[in-house]
Protein backbone atom coordinates (compact mmCIF):
# COMPACT_ATOMS: atom_id res chain seq x y z
CA UNK A 1 0.00 0.00 0.00
CA UNK A 2 1.26 3.18 -0.63
CA UNK A 3 0.85 6.37 0.78
CA UNK A 4 3.18 8.29 -1.33
CA UNK A 5 0.48 10.57 -2.85
CA UNK A 6 -0.95 11.53 0.38
CA UNK A 7 -1.26 15.06 0.53
CA UNK A 8 -3.80 16.63 3.44
CA UNK A 9 -5.87 18.87 1.48
CA UNK A 10 -9.31 18.79 4.00
CA UNK A 11 -8.49 20.49 6.65
CA UNK A 12 -10.50 18.51 9.39
CA UNK A 13 -10.46 14.84 8.52
CA UNK A 14 -11.92 12.46 11.25
CA UNK A 15 -9.68 9.45 9.52
CA UNK A 16 -6.74 10.83 10.34
CA UNK A 17 -7.76 11.38 14.12
CA UNK A 18 -5.44 8.78 16.65
CA UNK A 19 -8.49 6.42 17.98
CA UNK A 20 -11.96 7.40 16.01
CA UNK A 21 -10.00 7.44 12.83
CA UNK A 22 -8.42 3.65 13.18
CA UNK A 23 -11.73 2.65 14.16
CA UNK A 24 -13.33 4.06 11.30
CA UNK A 25 -10.42 3.03 8.70
CA UNK A 26 -10.62 -0.25 10.32
CA UNK A 27 -11.78 -3.17 8.44
CA UNK A 28 -14.33 -4.70 10.74
CA UNK A 29 -15.39 -0.94 12.39
CA UNK A 30 -18.22 -1.02 10.61
CA UNK A 31 -19.54 -4.53 11.65
CA UNK A 32 -18.94 -3.66 15.09
CA UNK A 33 -21.72 -0.97 14.83
CA UNK A 34 -24.42 -2.82 12.96
CA UNK A 35 -24.01 -5.96 15.18
CA UNK A 36 -24.45 -3.60 18.40
CA UNK A 37 -27.59 -2.29 16.67
CA UNK A 38 -28.78 -5.82 15.79
CA UNK A 39 -28.80 -6.72 19.32
CA UNK A 40 -31.16 -3.70 19.83
CA UNK A 41 -33.23 -4.53 17.33
CA UNK A 42 -33.45 -8.04 18.39
CA UNK A 43 -33.95 -7.21 21.97
CA UNK A 44 -36.94 -4.94 20.28
CA UNK A 45 -38.75 -7.21 18.24
CA UNK A 46 -38.88 -9.53 21.34
CA UNK A 47 -40.10 -6.95 23.53
CA UNK A 48 -42.37 -5.71 20.51
CA UNK A 49 -44.00 -9.44 19.95
CA UNK A 50 -43.53 -10.42 23.83
CA UNK A 51 -43.80 -7.43 26.23
CA UNK A 52 -46.46 -4.99 27.70
CA UNK A 53 -48.96 -3.98 25.42
CA UNK A 54 -48.81 -0.40 26.45
CA UNK A 55 -46.45 1.27 24.19
CA UNK A 56 -44.69 3.54 26.55
CA UNK A 57 -43.73 0.59 28.60
CA UNK A 58 -42.55 -1.69 25.75
CA UNK A 59 -38.79 -1.11 24.64
CA UNK A 60 -39.72 -1.45 21.00
CA UNK A 61 -41.89 1.47 20.68
CA UNK A 62 -40.06 4.09 23.19
CA UNK A 63 -36.72 3.09 21.00
CA UNK A 64 -38.45 3.14 18.22
CA UNK A 65 -40.39 6.52 18.03
CA UNK A 66 -38.64 8.58 21.44
CA UNK A 67 -35.01 7.48 20.93
CA UNK A 68 -34.27 6.58 17.67
CA UNK A 69 -35.70 9.46 16.09
CA UNK A 70 -34.32 11.80 18.76
CA UNK A 71 -30.78 10.52 18.45
CA UNK A 72 -30.67 10.19 14.78
CA UNK A 73 -31.84 14.06 14.83
CA UNK A 74 -29.03 14.49 17.09
CA UNK A 75 -26.33 12.67 14.98
CA UNK A 76 -27.00 14.01 11.73
CA UNK A 77 -26.49 17.79 13.57
CA UNK A 78 -23.66 16.85 15.15
CA UNK A 79 -21.90 14.66 12.97
CA UNK A 80 -23.54 13.42 9.94
CA UNK A 81 -25.51 9.87 9.25
CA UNK A 82 -24.26 7.68 11.57
CA UNK A 83 -27.59 5.72 11.41
CA UNK A 84 -26.83 4.62 7.98
CA UNK A 85 -23.41 3.65 8.97
CA UNK A 86 -24.21 1.35 11.55
CA UNK A 87 -27.51 0.36 10.12
CA UNK A 88 -28.22 -3.28 10.99
CA UNK A 89 -31.19 -3.63 8.11
CA UNK A 90 -28.53 -4.26 5.73
CA UNK A 91 -26.57 -6.92 7.80
CA UNK A 92 -28.35 -10.03 5.87
CA UNK A 93 -26.09 -8.29 2.70
CA UNK A 94 -23.85 -11.10 2.66
CA UNK A 95 -25.96 -13.56 2.79
CA UNK A 96 -28.02 -12.56 0.06
CA UNK A 97 -25.08 -12.14 -2.08
CA UNK A 98 -23.82 -15.64 -1.45
CA UNK A 99 -27.33 -16.46 -2.27
CA UNK A 100 -28.20 -14.49 -5.75
CA UNK A 101 -24.13 -15.31 -6.63
CA UNK A 102 -23.62 -13.42 -9.91
CA UNK A 103 -27.66 -13.57 -10.78
CA UNK A 104 -28.08 -9.95 -9.70
CA UNK A 105 -29.42 -7.66 -11.77
CA UNK A 106 -29.39 -4.04 -11.86
CA UNK A 107 -32.07 -2.10 -10.20
CA UNK A 108 -34.14 -0.93 -13.39
CA UNK A 109 -33.63 2.18 -14.73
CA UNK A 110 -37.19 3.74 -14.92
CA UNK A 111 -37.07 3.16 -10.90
CA UNK A 112 -33.58 4.80 -10.36
CA UNK A 113 -34.28 7.98 -9.06
CA UNK A 114 -36.23 9.49 -6.16
CA UNK A 115 -40.29 9.17 -7.14
CA UNK A 116 -40.03 5.97 -5.05
CA UNK A 117 -38.69 7.29 -2.20
CA UNK A 118 -41.32 9.93 -2.48
CA UNK A 119 -44.32 7.78 -2.65
CA UNK A 120 -43.27 5.76 0.25
CA UNK A 121 -42.25 8.36 2.69
CA UNK A 122 -45.79 9.78 2.36
CA UNK A 123 -47.51 6.39 2.59
CA UNK A 124 -45.36 5.79 5.19
CA UNK A 125 -46.15 9.05 7.24
CA UNK A 126 -49.85 8.26 6.47
CA UNK A 127 -49.80 4.77 8.17
CA UNK A 128 -47.70 5.94 10.49
CA UNK A 129 -50.84 8.41 11.73
CA UNK A 130 -53.43 5.67 10.57
CA UNK A 131 -52.19 3.14 12.11
CA UNK A 132 -51.37 4.84 15.42
CA UNK A 133 -47.74 2.57 14.85
CA UNK A 134 -46.87 4.75 17.44
CA UNK A 135 -48.95 3.31 20.28
CA UNK A 136 -48.09 -0.39 19.37
CA UNK A 137 -45.55 -2.56 20.01
CA UNK A 138 -46.76 -5.42 17.69
CA UNK A 139 -47.32 -3.12 14.73
CA UNK A 140 -43.34 -1.19 15.67
CA UNK A 141 -41.96 -4.87 15.58
CA UNK A 142 -43.56 -5.85 12.41
CA UNK A 143 -42.09 -2.89 10.80
CA UNK A 144 -38.34 -3.99 11.68
CA UNK A 145 -39.21 -7.20 10.33
CA UNK A 146 -40.61 -5.75 7.31
CA UNK A 147 -36.94 -3.81 7.06
CA UNK A 148 -34.82 -6.49 7.28
CA UNK A 149 -36.50 -8.88 4.92
CA UNK A 150 -37.18 -5.88 2.13
CA UNK A 151 -33.85 -5.15 2.46
CA UNK A 152 -32.91 -8.88 1.99
CA UNK A 153 -34.71 -9.56 -0.58
CA UNK A 154 -33.70 -6.80 -2.51
CA UNK A 155 -29.89 -7.80 -2.03
CA UNK A 156 -30.66 -10.98 -3.24
CA UNK A 157 -32.17 -9.79 -6.39
CA UNK A 158 -30.40 -6.77 -7.27
CA UNK A 159 -26.35 -4.94 -7.34
CA UNK A 160 -26.14 -1.47 -6.39
CA UNK A 161 -27.53 -1.51 -3.09
CA UNK A 162 -31.28 -0.48 -4.25
CA UNK A 163 -32.85 -1.04 -0.62
CA UNK A 164 -30.52 1.94 0.91
CA UNK A 165 -30.50 3.97 -2.54
CA UNK A 166 -34.43 3.98 -3.30
CA UNK A 167 -36.82 2.60 -1.27
CA UNK A 168 -35.85 2.66 2.79
CA UNK A 169 -37.93 5.85 4.31
CA UNK A 170 -35.34 5.76 7.07
CA UNK A 171 -32.65 6.44 4.54
CA UNK A 172 -34.34 8.92 2.88
CA UNK A 173 -34.59 10.81 5.70
CA UNK A 174 -30.99 10.76 6.67
CA UNK A 175 -30.45 11.57 3.21
CA UNK A 176 -32.12 14.32 2.66
CA UNK A 177 -31.05 15.67 6.06
CA UNK A 178 -27.97 15.02 5.79
CA UNK A 179 -26.92 17.64 3.15
CA UNK A 180 -27.13 19.80 6.08
CA UNK A 181 -24.60 18.06 8.24
CA UNK A 182 -20.99 18.77 9.29
CA UNK A 183 -19.30 15.76 7.79
CA UNK A 184 -18.72 14.82 4.28
CA UNK A 185 -16.81 12.34 2.07
CA UNK A 186 -14.16 13.83 -0.12
CA UNK A 187 -10.78 12.93 -1.41
CA UNK A 188 -7.14 14.60 0.24
CA UNK A 189 -5.77 14.86 -3.25
CA UNK A 190 -7.63 14.92 -7.30
CA UNK A 191 -4.18 14.28 -8.14
CA UNK A 192 -4.23 11.47 -6.75
CA UNK A 193 -7.75 10.06 -8.26
CA UNK A 194 -6.77 11.09 -11.95
CA UNK A 195 -3.86 8.64 -12.00
CA UNK A 196 -5.50 5.94 -10.03
CA UNK A 197 -6.20 3.02 -12.29
CA UNK A 198 -8.63 0.76 -10.49
CA UNK A 199 -11.02 3.33 -8.72
CA UNK A 200 -11.34 0.75 -6.14
CA UNK A 201 -13.51 3.27 -3.87
CA UNK A 202 -16.26 2.69 -6.34
CA UNK A 203 -15.43 -0.87 -8.03
CA UNK A 204 -13.82 -2.31 -4.45
CA UNK A 205 -10.36 -3.89 -4.29
CA UNK A 206 -11.17 -7.84 -3.95
CA UNK A 207 -11.19 -7.64 -0.21
CA UNK A 208 -13.67 -4.56 0.54
CA UNK A 209 -16.51 -3.60 -1.38
CA UNK A 210 -16.39 -0.81 -3.27
CA UNK A 211 -19.43 1.79 -2.68
CA UNK A 212 -22.97 0.26 -2.67
CA UNK A 213 -24.58 3.21 -3.81
CA UNK A 214 -22.01 4.03 -6.04
CA UNK A 215 -21.24 7.46 -5.38
CA UNK A 216 -17.24 7.93 -6.80
CA UNK A 217 -15.67 10.03 -3.89
CA UNK A 218 -13.68 12.23 -5.96
CA UNK A 219 -16.69 13.58 -7.38
CA UNK A 220 -18.89 13.71 -4.38
CA UNK A 221 -20.70 16.91 -4.09
CA UNK A 222 -23.31 16.01 -1.70
CA UNK A 223 -24.43 13.71 0.85
CA UNK A 224 -27.09 12.87 -0.90
CA UNK A 225 -27.47 8.77 -1.06
CA UNK A 226 -24.32 8.10 1.12
CA UNK A 227 -24.76 5.82 3.31
CA UNK A 228 -21.32 6.59 5.56
CA UNK A 229 -20.50 2.78 5.45
CA UNK A 230 -17.01 4.00 4.81
CA UNK A 231 -15.69 1.30 2.26
CA UNK A 232 -14.45 3.81 -0.14
CA UNK A 233 -11.84 4.42 2.81
CA UNK A 234 -11.40 1.38 3.29
CA UNK A 235 -10.79 -0.03 -0.54
CA UNK A 236 -8.69 3.00 -1.53
CA UNK A 237 -4.98 1.48 -2.18
CA UNK A 238 -3.99 5.27 -1.56
CA UNK A 239 -5.66 5.94 1.33
CA UNK A 240 -6.89 9.05 -0.17
CA UNK A 241 -10.29 9.00 1.24
CA UNK A 242 -10.83 11.71 3.82
CA UNK A 243 -14.28 12.17 6.18
CA UNK A 244 -14.03 16.23 6.56
CA UNK A 245 -15.48 18.65 8.42
CA UNK A 246 -17.34 20.99 6.59
CA UNK A 247 -19.50 24.45 7.32
CA UNK A 248 -23.36 22.71 7.30
CA UNK A 249 -24.60 24.89 5.14
CA UNK A 250 -21.73 24.60 2.46
CA UNK A 251 -23.59 21.92 0.23
CA UNK A 252 -26.94 23.92 0.20
CA UNK A 253 -25.11 27.13 -0.65
CA UNK A 254 -23.15 25.32 -3.46
CA UNK A 255 -25.00 25.70 -6.95
CA UNK A 256 -24.01 22.48 -8.94
CA UNK A 257 -23.93 20.16 -5.59
CA UNK A 258 -27.50 18.67 -6.11
CA UNK A 259 -28.30 17.40 -9.18
CA UNK A 260 -31.15 19.42 -11.11
CA UNK A 261 -33.66 16.94 -11.71
CA UNK A 262 -38.14 16.83 -11.01
CA UNK A 263 -38.04 14.11 -8.51
CA UNK A 264 -35.26 15.45 -6.10
CA UNK A 265 -36.54 18.71 -5.69
CA UNK A 266 -40.00 17.11 -5.54
CA UNK A 267 -38.57 14.77 -2.59
CA UNK A 268 -37.27 17.95 -0.82
CA UNK A 269 -41.07 19.88 -0.87
CA UNK A 270 -42.65 16.84 0.67
CA UNK A 271 -39.91 16.24 3.19
CA UNK A 272 -40.39 19.76 4.15
CA UNK A 273 -44.10 19.70 3.95
CA UNK A 274 -44.32 16.14 5.76
CA UNK A 275 -42.14 17.89 8.36
CA UNK A 276 -45.41 20.51 8.72
CA UNK A 277 -47.90 17.61 8.84
CA UNK A 278 -46.28 14.66 10.86
CA UNK A 279 -46.28 17.07 14.27
CA UNK A 280 -49.61 19.24 12.73
CA UNK A 281 -51.03 15.05 13.38
CA UNK A 282 -50.42 15.49 16.98
CA UNK A 283 -52.18 18.68 18.13
CA UNK A 284 -56.13 18.89 18.57
CA UNK A 285 -56.83 21.23 15.27
CA UNK A 286 -56.30 17.77 13.51
CA UNK A 287 -58.83 16.10 15.35
CA UNK A 288 -62.12 18.99 14.48
CA UNK A 289 -60.88 18.62 10.95
CA UNK A 290 -61.12 15.09 10.97
CA UNK A 291 -64.68 15.28 12.57
CA UNK A 292 -64.97 18.07 10.24
CA UNK A 293 -63.92 16.14 6.79
CA UNK A 294 -65.20 12.69 7.82
CA UNK A 295 -68.95 14.58 7.82
CA UNK A 296 -68.47 16.37 4.66
CA UNK A 297 -66.73 12.92 2.98
CA UNK A 298 -69.36 10.77 4.72
CA UNK A 299 -67.57 8.30 5.85
CA UNK A 300 -66.49 7.00 8.96
CA UNK A 301 -62.82 5.21 7.78
CA UNK A 302 -60.24 7.16 9.50
CA UNK A 303 -57.87 5.95 6.81
CA UNK A 304 -59.56 7.71 3.87
CA UNK A 305 -59.78 11.26 6.16
CA UNK A 306 -56.03 11.04 7.26
CA UNK A 307 -55.23 10.07 3.50
CA UNK A 308 -57.38 13.21 1.98
CA UNK A 309 -55.64 15.66 5.22
CA UNK A 310 -52.27 14.07 4.46
CA UNK A 311 -52.68 13.95 0.27
CA UNK A 312 -53.28 17.64 0.38
CA UNK A 313 -50.52 18.73 2.61
CA UNK A 314 -47.81 16.26 1.32
CA UNK A 315 -48.57 16.36 -1.64
CA UNK A 316 -50.80 18.95 -3.35
CA UNK A 317 -49.59 21.62 -1.09
CA UNK A 318 -45.41 21.39 -1.85
CA UNK A 319 -46.15 20.56 -5.14
CA UNK A 320 -48.48 23.33 -6.28
CA UNK A 321 -46.48 26.17 -3.91
CA UNK A 322 -43.05 24.79 -5.34
CA UNK A 323 -44.60 25.32 -8.75
CA UNK A 324 -45.89 28.24 -8.03
CA UNK A 325 -43.17 29.83 -6.80
CA UNK A 326 -40.83 28.51 -9.28
CA UNK A 327 -43.08 30.42 -11.82
CA UNK A 328 -43.51 33.69 -10.52
CA UNK A 329 -39.67 33.72 -9.42
CA UNK A 330 -38.85 32.81 -13.23
CA UNK A 331 -41.23 35.68 -14.12
CA UNK A 332 -39.34 38.32 -11.81
CA UNK A 333 -36.14 37.33 -12.68
CA UNK A 334 -36.86 37.93 -16.69
CA UNK A 335 -35.38 34.10 -17.28
CA UNK A 336 -35.88 32.48 -20.47
CA UNK A 337 -35.27 28.74 -18.69
CA UNK A 338 -37.42 25.44 -18.01
CA UNK A 339 -39.21 25.96 -14.74
CA UNK A 340 -37.06 22.87 -13.05
CA UNK A 341 -33.73 24.79 -13.59
CA UNK A 342 -35.80 27.68 -11.38
CA UNK A 343 -37.29 25.42 -8.98
CA UNK A 344 -33.57 23.52 -8.46
CA UNK A 345 -31.53 26.96 -7.91
CA UNK A 346 -33.95 27.57 -5.20
CA UNK A 347 -35.12 24.32 -3.60
CA UNK A 348 -32.14 23.98 -1.25
CA UNK A 349 -32.53 27.06 0.45
CA UNK A 350 -35.67 24.79 2.12
CA UNK A 351 -33.42 22.68 3.93
CA UNK A 352 -32.06 24.28 6.76
CA UNK A 353 -35.60 25.24 7.92
CA UNK A 354 -37.07 21.98 7.00
CA UNK A 355 -33.99 20.61 9.29
CA UNK A 356 -34.87 23.03 12.12
CA UNK A 357 -38.70 21.91 12.21
CA UNK A 358 -38.03 18.05 12.29
CA UNK A 359 -35.10 18.97 14.56
CA UNK A 360 -37.69 20.66 17.09
CA UNK A 361 -40.03 18.49 17.05
CA UNK A 362 -38.16 15.13 17.34
CA UNK A 363 -35.15 16.35 18.93
CA UNK A 364 -36.64 19.42 21.11
CA UNK A 365 -40.22 17.66 21.72
CA UNK A 366 -40.41 14.02 22.08
CA UNK A 367 -36.65 13.19 23.02
CA UNK A 368 -36.01 15.68 25.55
CA UNK A 369 -39.17 15.78 27.72
CA UNK A 370 -39.09 11.99 27.09
CA UNK A 371 -35.62 10.71 27.61
CA UNK A 372 -35.30 9.22 30.55
CA UNK A 373 -38.50 6.55 30.41
CA UNK A 374 -36.30 4.08 28.93
CA UNK A 375 -34.61 3.63 32.76
CA UNK A 376 -38.32 2.91 33.71
CA UNK A 377 -38.75 0.78 30.45
CA UNK A 378 -35.53 -1.27 30.97
CA UNK A 379 -36.42 -2.01 34.41
CA UNK A 380 -39.76 -3.48 33.36
CA UNK A 381 -38.38 -5.09 30.78
CA UNK A 382 -35.36 -6.89 33.07
CA UNK A 383 -38.77 -7.67 35.71
CA UNK A 384 -40.13 -9.37 32.93
CA UNK A 385 -37.31 -11.73 32.35
CA UNK A 386 -36.73 -12.61 35.88
CA UNK A 387 -34.00 -9.74 36.41
CA UNK A 388 -35.07 -8.19 39.94
CA UNK A 389 -31.70 -6.01 40.95
CA UNK A 390 -32.52 -3.12 39.23
CA UNK A 391 -35.43 -2.51 41.41
CA UNK A 392 -38.84 -1.10 40.59
CA UNK A 393 -39.68 0.98 37.90
CA UNK A 394 -40.55 4.87 38.18
CA UNK A 395 -42.59 5.70 36.07
CA UNK A 396 -42.67 9.48 36.42
CA UNK A 397 -39.11 9.31 34.70
CA UNK A 398 -39.04 11.24 31.72
CA UNK A 399 -38.24 14.85 30.74
CA UNK A 400 -34.23 15.42 30.16
CA UNK A 401 -35.15 19.41 30.65
CA UNK A 402 -37.86 21.18 32.59
CA UNK A 403 -41.24 21.00 30.15
CA UNK A 404 -41.62 24.71 30.11
CA UNK A 405 -38.13 25.02 28.82
CA UNK A 406 -39.34 23.36 25.61
CA UNK A 407 -41.28 26.68 23.61
CA UNK A 408 -38.69 28.95 23.61
CA UNK A 409 -36.39 26.30 22.88
CA UNK A 410 -38.22 25.31 19.54
CA UNK A 411 -38.70 28.73 19.14
CA UNK A 412 -34.56 29.33 19.49
CA UNK A 413 -34.29 25.93 16.75
CA UNK A 414 -36.99 27.72 14.51
CA UNK A 415 -35.32 30.73 14.23
CA UNK A 416 -31.88 29.55 13.64
CA UNK A 417 -33.53 27.50 10.92
CA UNK A 418 -35.09 30.66 9.23
CA UNK A 419 -32.53 32.68 9.45
CA UNK A 420 -30.00 29.71 7.84
CA UNK A 421 -32.29 29.12 5.19
CA UNK A 422 -32.84 33.29 4.09
CA UNK A 423 -28.69 33.44 4.26
CA UNK A 424 -28.93 30.63 1.69
CA UNK A 425 -31.91 31.69 -0.61
CA UNK A 426 -29.85 35.13 -0.74
CA UNK A 427 -26.74 33.45 -1.71
CA UNK A 428 -27.81 30.98 -4.21
CA UNK A 429 -29.96 34.28 -5.67
CA UNK A 430 -26.61 36.12 -5.66
CA UNK A 431 -24.42 33.19 -7.15
CA UNK A 432 -26.80 33.55 -10.34
CA UNK A 433 -27.58 37.19 -10.47
CA UNK A 434 -31.27 37.24 -10.08
CA UNK A 435 -32.39 40.24 -9.17
CA UNK A 436 -33.49 40.44 -5.81
CA UNK A 437 -37.07 40.50 -6.69
CA UNK A 438 -36.92 36.30 -7.70
CA UNK A 439 -35.92 35.45 -4.34
CA UNK A 440 -39.33 37.29 -3.18
CA UNK A 441 -41.89 33.90 -3.58
CA UNK A 442 -39.59 31.62 -1.94
CA UNK A 443 -39.58 34.34 1.04
CA UNK A 444 -42.48 33.82 1.38
CA UNK A 445 -42.89 30.25 1.22
CA UNK A 446 -39.87 30.65 3.34
CA UNK A 447 -41.66 32.26 6.59
CA UNK A 448 -45.14 30.59 5.80
CA UNK A 449 -43.82 27.31 6.53
CA UNK A 450 -41.50 28.98 9.67
CA UNK A 451 -44.88 30.61 11.17
CA UNK A 452 -46.91 27.62 10.75
CA UNK A 453 -44.01 25.09 12.20
CA UNK A 454 -44.39 28.22 15.15
CA UNK A 455 -48.25 28.27 15.01
CA UNK A 456 -48.10 23.80 15.33
CA UNK A 457 -44.75 23.84 17.91
CA UNK A 458 -47.19 26.08 20.29
CA UNK A 459 -50.16 24.25 19.96
CA UNK A 460 -50.57 21.52 23.07
CA UNK A 461 -48.73 18.19 21.59
CA UNK A 462 -49.51 14.91 22.39
CA UNK A 463 -46.37 13.54 24.03
CA UNK A 464 -46.08 9.87 22.94
CA UNK A 465 -43.86 7.61 24.38
CA UNK A 466 -44.17 8.80 28.04
CA UNK A 467 -46.62 7.04 30.48
CA UNK A 468 -46.55 10.42 31.99
CA UNK A 469 -47.05 11.58 29.02
S1 LIG B 1 -9.62 4.62 -5.21
FE1 LIG B 1 -10.99 6.36 -5.56
S2 LIG B 1 -10.46 7.83 -3.96
FE2 LIG B 1 -8.80 6.34 -4.06
S3 LIG B 1 -7.34 7.30 -5.44
FE3 LIG B 1 -8.61 5.94 -6.68
S4 LIG B 1 -10.26 7.27 -7.48
FE4 LIG B 1 -9.27 8.37 -5.76
S1 LIG C 1 -19.35 7.35 -0.65
FE1 LIG C 1 -20.25 5.32 -0.79
S2 LIG C 1 -18.68 3.96 0.10
FE2 LIG C 1 -18.18 6.04 0.72
S3 LIG C 1 -19.15 6.28 2.71
FE3 LIG C 1 -20.61 7.06 1.18
S4 LIG C 1 -21.92 5.31 0.70
FE4 LIG C 1 -20.10 4.49 1.74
Amino acid sequence: MSTQLYRPTPRYDLLRTPFIGRLLRWRWGRLVGQLLFLCVALLMLYDGFTGPRLAPTNLATVLTWVHYRGFVMFALLLAGNLFCMNCPFTLPRTLARRISGRSQRRWPRWLRNKWTAVTILVIYFWLYEWLDLWASPWLTAWIIVAYFLASFILEVFFAESPFCKYVCPLGTFNFVSSTVSPLHITVRDQNTCRTCVGKECVNGNGDVLGCGTELFAPQMKSNLDCVLCLDCARACPYENVALAWRNPLAEVRRPDAWPRRWDVNVLVWVFAFISLSNAFGMVPPVYQLETWLAAVLHTRSEGIVLAVIFGVLNVLLPVGLSLGAAWVSRRLAGRREPLRVTLSRYTPALLPLTFAIWFAHYAGFHFLTSALAIVPVLQNFLLDVGIHVFGQPNWALGPVLPANWMDPLELVVLLVGVAASLDVLNGRSRAAADKFAAQLPWLLLLLLLAVAAMVVMYLPMEMRGTVFG
